[in-house]
């Protein structure tokens, strides 16, 4: 469908699937972050019961995943977030 020239996204996308896909799709999401940080202590300094629905948690984990893609491809990522 990429190759058709469609603009795909990647419906709870996880971190495999985009280091073997990513850069076949305009965008993606996973609420795995909010999953993983809802049964686990709040970070440090914050105040509430978990980090479920809490940027920094969300942006930590956005730095995880762009550095588990490979190089080449975050390049296209950041391309595609930036416009
Ligand atoms: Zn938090």
């Amino acid at each position: 469908m990429a190759a058709h020239g469609l603009r795909l996204h990647g419906f709870g996308f996880k971190i495999l699937g985009l280091e073997r896909v990513g850069h076949l799709l305009a965008s993606a999401d996973s609420a795995a972050w909010s999953s993983h940080a809802r049964h686990r202590p709040a970070l440090p300094g914050h105040t509430h019961k978990n980090c479920a629905n809490c940027i920094d948690y969300a942006l930590n984990w956005r730095q995880r995943v762009i550095n588990a893609i490979p190089t080449h491809q975050q390049v296209m990522l950041t391309d595609r977030s930036a416009a």
